[in-house]
């Protein structure tokens, strides 16, 4: 996996019927996903009609035993929600990280709503004027605040929860997993119509804690019991006797992110019919099969430690050779890419990922990983194992070529920054030095998943998007891409592109 590469958000609430603080459920919660946010963390309570907030930048802290009353005091409530962001919208600077952490709240006229988000909205230009009308100072740090006060208008105009939720979810246009409480203390969730992100629920053996959460890693690290992923369009409620589930919106397609599959979701979380690690062995014992000749010409498997472990190991099963464990991370060494000066970015693959050169001197070897997407990180890893004197380096990526960028939570917006958006395998495998970039087809992959080709999203893998404004922006975008005009930044924030389409 390319360095740089992030998903928007993780969320996390829970409920208790019992009236017991929840900060420790949410705590955990947060904690067993911070994989999909690195740069802040929030947590939101309720307690007597009251909104509390904490909202920090970094990873989720760890909490010495001596500061735990004070965290419980600060978070009171049986009812609240919480959230690690990576923004894919807004600006990065330090204070507006800092203002764009989840979760966040809005209020008007007596109306008071809290919401965590996971996904990306791709309309932003448009709904912001709309909601500019009603909140004359909105100020837009991250699409979290989009989605609570569109939501908080359409409830303060006289309608109910269900009736609000379902105009968001008709004229928004993007991704969004939402889990929220409003001034009554009702807790809610709710999914985009097509399911993009992941959102989960689960409950307690003694039926008194109900919880949502992205992944249902958080829901197993808290005890809780997963009941079912939240379907495209529907809201879930909760009460004394558990989830109530409405569908507030048909729509044909299902368009859950592929790409979660390859890379982001942690292994250990279910999605669909299967656990993540298993169709990440699955995916490599396709590569096998896809890639024959190769696989009699190598010696040795090598995986891009982590990333490309779970492949390398269906890789080792199908055809027999040696996973060479040979290449390993620096466990502690965790700076992230994008806070590195950009001149040492080319050296980051060595400060995180330790190789021992006499297992691959001499040797053909397979190194396994999950996707490539600029490309330069992977090729400092290649160009490293031929230093250290492999003889060749093939290179097999689960995840098939991405050629176009994503509207809907993962940070690759644009098509200039995609080495595959202009560039086939034999010609991406000539840039990164390596003897042959093999992808797994689209066709193994979707099968390998347990889902249909109707039930994923593709986009950046076909050009398809399930969603009417990123289709017309991608299209566009590309053909001026093709014909060598610049992008200037994340294509659906660029009023220009937005505004003409
Ligand atoms: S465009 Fe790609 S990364 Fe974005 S949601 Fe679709 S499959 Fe996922």
């Amino acid at each position: 996996m390319e360095e740089e590469l992030k998903i928007a958000c993780g969320v996390f609430g829970t409920v208790d019927f019992q009236k017991k603080p929840v900060f420790p459920y949410i705590y955990w919660g947060l904690r067993a996903q911070n994989n999909r946010g690195h740069q802040s963390h929030g947590f939101l309570t309720y307690h007597e009609g009251k909104f509390h907030v904490h909202r920090s930048l970094d990873l989720v802290p760890k909490i010495k035993t001596s500061a735990i009353q004070e965290w419980f005091g600060r978070l009171p409530g049986h009812i609240g929600i919480g959230n690690v962001r990576y923004s894919t919208s807004g600006k990065t600077d330090e204070k507006s990280l800092i203002k764009g952490t989840q979760p966040v709240t809005a209020s008007k006229k007596g109306f008071r709503l809290a919401v965590s988000f996971n996904g990306n909205v791709v309309n932003t230009v448009q709904l912001k004027k709309k909601i500019s009308k009603e909140f004359p100072r909105f100020s837009y740090e991250c699409d979290a605040d989009l989605i609570c006060h569109k939501l908080l208008i359409e409830l303060e105009k006289g309608k109910d929860l269900a009736s609000a939720v379902k105009t968001c979810m008709q004229e928004i246009d993007g991704a969004f997993s939402v889990a929220g409480i409003t001034q009554d203390g009702e807790y809610f969730a709710f999914k985009d119509p097509y399911g993009i992100r992941p959102l989960c629920a689960g409950h307690s053996k003694d039926n008194s804690t109900y919880a949502f959460s992205s992944e249902t890693v958080g829901l197993d690290i808290n005890n809780l019991l997963f009941d079912f992923e939240i379907e495209p369009g529907e809201l879930v409620t909760t009460s004394k006797n558990g989830f109530k589930r409405k569908k507030l919106v048909n729509s044909k397609l299902k368009a859950f992110c592929a790409f979660e599959l390859a890379y982001f979701a942690r292994p250990d979380s279910k999605l669909g019919e299967k656990y993540v690690y298993e169709m990440r062995e699955e995916f490599g014992r396709n590569l096998v099969r896809e890639y024959p000749d190769i696989i009699k010409d190598a010696d040795i498997i090598l995986s891009m430690p982590e990333t490309g472990d779970d492949s390398a190991l269906g890789v080792h099963e199908e055809s027999g050779l040696r996973w060479e464990r040979a290449s390993r991370r620096h466990r502690y060494v965790t700076e992230r890419a994008f806070i590195l000066l950009s001149r040492e970015r080319y050296s980051t693959i060595d400060k995180k990922i330790n190789v021992l050169p006499h297992k691959v001197k001499g040797k053909k070897v397979i190194v396994t990983e999950d996707s490539v997407v600029r490309g330069d990180t992977t090729k400092v890893m290649i160009q490293r194992l031929k230093r250290m004197g492999a003889k060749k380096v093939y290179l097999f990526v689960t995840f098939p070529r991405i050629i176009g960028p994503c509207f809907y939570g993962i940070d690759m917006a644009s098509y200039h920054q995609l080495i595959g958006s202009k560039h086939n395998a034999e010609e991406i495998a000539k840039i990164i030095g390596a003897d042959a970039v093999c992808y797994q087809s689209i066709k193994s992959y979707v099968k390998a998943t347990g889902f249909t080709k109707n039930q994923l999203c593709l986009g950046c893998v076909t050009g398809k998007y399930p969603t009417p404004l990123a289709q017309k922006i991608a299209d566009k975008m590309k053909e001026r891409f093709l014909k060598g005009h610049k992008e200037t930044g994340r294509l659906y924030e660029m009023p220009e592109v937005v505004e003409s389409t």
